[in-house]
């Protein structure tokens, strides 16, 4: 019999009922107790939704990050935190979200940092780690949720970050090297699986997912000594990896001293057949057989076509789970009720991702005919995708094949059309622009929500957002900006704004992901070929130019990070959608300078996030991602400035990429790490113009004149005068006017005087 099991179900509920229940609690409207009732009846419904499998995970549930748990679990949360006043869970809230202190609270704590799990769009808190650290066992929550889970009638597998990952995960603060913790940390291991053994846990799953990354011989050699050290546990391991393709680590893992190793099938299928072959006789192998990274369903005949060899061949000692945990997908699709039928049809989020594991065991262990009616059903649904005229277009995918490398060019060198530019918009010296959003207010929320139900007509909320633009190219007017933005009022968000106005998206609306802590995304679905049949900026860009003489930017979001920040399809190359993406840009790029538009945004938020996991795959990425980006953007006339804005403080390893985008102008975020940043652009000299960020527009706080003009003095040292703007870290939208309105002028009033002192 094939084994089935789940690596981790997603937490946050159906309906976000974590999310609300977390803020309630920080705001002091439900109790400790309260919350972790609501912990438990959210555990036991992901259970229920698990049944029939026949291992369910524990310890995957988490109050905010699996990574902070772990830590929990280790008894290593940082110094800091550990002789705060309150409760256990008081104190983990504290590492996770950072706490200043009130009247009622001394301790002012800073929040752990925070960093992308993988190459995922979760955010983990990173261990802290230093060459003194300590590791304690505290197992209750495991012990506690293994309980839970068993009175319920499942057999629990408990999950936890594998040693070494969890090093790996860390950062030192001290330049210690983290893997001198090892030993230490190995104790706590060994006595956490005892732990479970003493409890009845027969398998315990060991995430290592940093196997699928470049290691060098000593995280390689940690691998041997962790797992022989913990050989003797009485607990079977489950060793864990996901994510990708474990390349020259294949043979580590197999031949680790565990029961067990999990593989991604979905992202190394060409590994499969090596590692049944490779692994010893004695171990498990469980193939992550169903896509936990993406939303569509899985060809089920066609899994088994491969899959039911290698069971004849492996028997009993096949197991099969989804890739990864279900964390990066949403819970249910069967509650979305504006969706397509037709669409609707050809998805399938985590409960339904468990039923295709369920079917797909039930076809191995009684053959495909005890199924026949489902498969008969997947199949259909499969071959209405492959087949409907809603993906595919042919006069769309024509037009990628046509794209040219004459089309990623612009007409001169940046060095002559820059000429051109400063003829036409006569800037001062260090001008001063923002990056595009200023303050949603909850009246131009409500707006769109009534417009969205129905009870505010089309023309009524046209003549609101107008409204609003106004205001904002008046406030930008008085406080002497030099290059305006109309203020983004009608975009719910950067990248569902143009999914809405694309043909090849589809919406969700209960389609959540957990980012960080409570915060959760929607990823739009681009299900189809993309195009673009109408123009969707150039309308309010036109009215906003209308208002002033100063010129005004238009704005769009770039196709690379309209890509990042999408459920896309897995019937065609990412590299084929990001280009259609980057034609339906151009072509608004056009229709914008067509309209008057002196100067383009083209936000690439999100250019980073799709970096893959190995450094040796970057370059096949980022050739691909800025020739995107090219197309969509280099179409114009000499004289038209195309701008760009990145949002993370990264830069030093894709420098040479960026600048190969050849955008006139880059803005980045920079205030909060003094400048230094732009250290990384001295090495490689930045040919372009660039706005290092001088105001942390992530903090409420104003900054004043005198600091602004201080992070200026610190870029004008490292960029030539002439090619130096001003401008803030980051878009406005989450801000409030009143700290906008000094803080912008600051920011105006320092740039004057820098002017003046040449
Ligand atoms: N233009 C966008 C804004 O200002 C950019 C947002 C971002 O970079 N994340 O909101
Ligand atoms: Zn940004």
């Amino acid at each position: 019999m094939v084994l089935t099991h789940n690596l981790g179900f997603p937490r946050i509920g159906p309906r976000r009922e974590l999310k609300f229940a977390q803020e309630a609690f920080w705001q002091g409207k439900l109790t400790e107790e309260e919350l972790n009732v609501r912990g438990a009846d959210l555990r036991r419904k992901h259970w229920q939704h698990q049944h029939g499998l026949d291992l369910v995970p524990v310890g995957d549930f988490s109050f905010y990050d699996q990574v902070l748990d772990m830590s929990v679990t280790l008894g290593h949360l940082p110094e800091r935190a550990q002789s705060t006043p309150g409760t256990e869970l008081d104190r983990y809230f504290r590492v996770a979200r950072g706490r200043s202190a009130s009247d009622t609270d001394c301790c002012s704590i800073h929040a752990g940092a925070m960093t992308k799990w993988f190459d995922t769009n979760y955010h983990y808190i990173v261990p802290e780690l230093e060459a003194s650290t300590q590791f304690t066992l505290n197992p209750e929550r495991l012990l506690t949720q293994i309980e839970e889970a068993r009175s319920q009638g499942f057999t629990p597998k408990p999950v936890i970050i594998g040693p070494v990952t969890y090093l790996w995960l860390g950062k030192a603060k001290d330049c210690s090297d983290r893997l001198d913790l090892l030993d230490r940390l190995l104790e706590v291991y060994a006595e956490l699986l005892e732990v479970l053994a003493s409890h009845g846990i027969e398998w315990v799953q060991v995430d290592e997912p940093a196997l699928v990354t470049e290691l060098n011989s000593d995280w390689r050699h940690a691998f041997n000594l962790a797992y022989h050290r913990l050989k003797s546990a009485s607990a079977k391991l489950l060793v864990t990896t996901y994510f990708g393709e474990l390349r020259e680590n294949l043979k580590l893992a197999c031949e680790l001293p565990v029961a067990g190793v999990h593989l991604d099938a979905i992202n190394a299928p060409d590994e499969v057949a090596r590692i049944a072959d490779w692994l010893p006789a004695h171990k498990i192998l469980s193939l992550g057989v169903i896509n936990g990274r993406n939303i569509w369903k899985a060809d089920l005949s066609q899994t088994l076509d491969w899959l039911e060899p290698l069971y004849e061949k492996l028997g009993d000692r096949l197991w099969l789970a989804p890739s990864c945990s279900l964390l990066h997908v949403p819970v249910d699709v069967s509650t979305e009720d504006k969706l397509e039928p037709e669409i609707k049809h050809w998805l399938s989020f985590g409960v339904q991702k468990l039923a295709e594991l369920r079917l797909l065991a039930q076809a191995l262990n009684n053959g495909r005919a005890s199924v026949s009616g489902p498969l008969a059903e997947n199949a259909q649904a499969i071959r209405s995708r492959r087949e409907s005229a809603r993906v595919h277009n042919p006069a769309v995918t024509q037009s990628v094949i046509r794209i040219d490398s004459q089309m990623g060019y612009r007409q001169s060198p940046y060095s002559e059309r820059i000429k051109a530019q400063q003829q036409r918009l006569k800037l001062p010296r260090y001008p001063t622009t923002t990056i595009g959003s200023f303050p949603q207010t909850p009246e131009i929320r409500r707006a769109r929500q009534q417009h969205h139900k129905g009870e505010l007509t089309e023309s009524a909320y046209i003549a609101r957002i107008r409204e609003e633009i106004a205001h904002c190219v008046k406030t930008q007017e008085q406080l002497g900006l030099d290059v305006l933005v109309h203020g983004e009022a009608e975009r719910n968000d950067m990248v569902e704004y143009f999914g809405e106005q694309l043909e090849g998206y589809a919406f969700s609306q209960f389609g959540w992901v957990q980012s960080y802590g409570s915060r959760c995304v929607k990823p739009p679905i681009l299900f189809g070929d993309i195009s673009r049949p109408q123009a969707m900026t150039v309308d309010w860009i036109r009215h906003a130019q209308s208002l002033t003489d100063k010129p005004l930017k238009g704005m769009l979001t770039g196709p690379v990070t309209i890509l990042n920040w999408s459920f896309v399809r897995d019937d065609q190359p990412r590299k084929e959608t990001c280009l259609q993406l980057a034609m339906a840009i151009r072509e608004e790029v056009l229709d914008l300078e067509e309209a008057g538009t002196k100067i383009i945004q083209i936000d690439e938020a999100a250019l980073r996030e799709g970096l893959p996991l190995r450094k040796s795959d970057w370059a096949s990425y980022l050739n691909w991602a800025i020739e995107a980006f090219r197309v969509a953007a280099n179409g114009v006339r000499d004289e038209t400035q195309i701008h760009t804005h990145m949002c993370y403080s990264e830069f030093n390893d894709i420098i040479e990429p960026i600048a190969r985008m050849d955008a006139d102008v880059i803005t980045i975020e920079t205030s909060r790490s003094a400048m230094e940043l732009l250290d990384a652009f001295k090495g490689f000299e930045y040919p372009n113009d660039i706005g290092p960020g001088v105001y942390d527009i992530h903090s409420p706080n104003v900054p004043d004149k005198l600091q602004i003009a201080e992070l200026m003095h610190k870029a004008a040292e490292r960029i030539p005068a002439s090619r130096l703007w001003v401008n803030p870290d980051c878009g406005l939208k989450t801000r409030k006017w009143e700290e906008v309105i000094p803080a912008l002028k600051g920011m105006v009033e320092a740039a004057r005087e820098l002017r003046s002192e040449a």
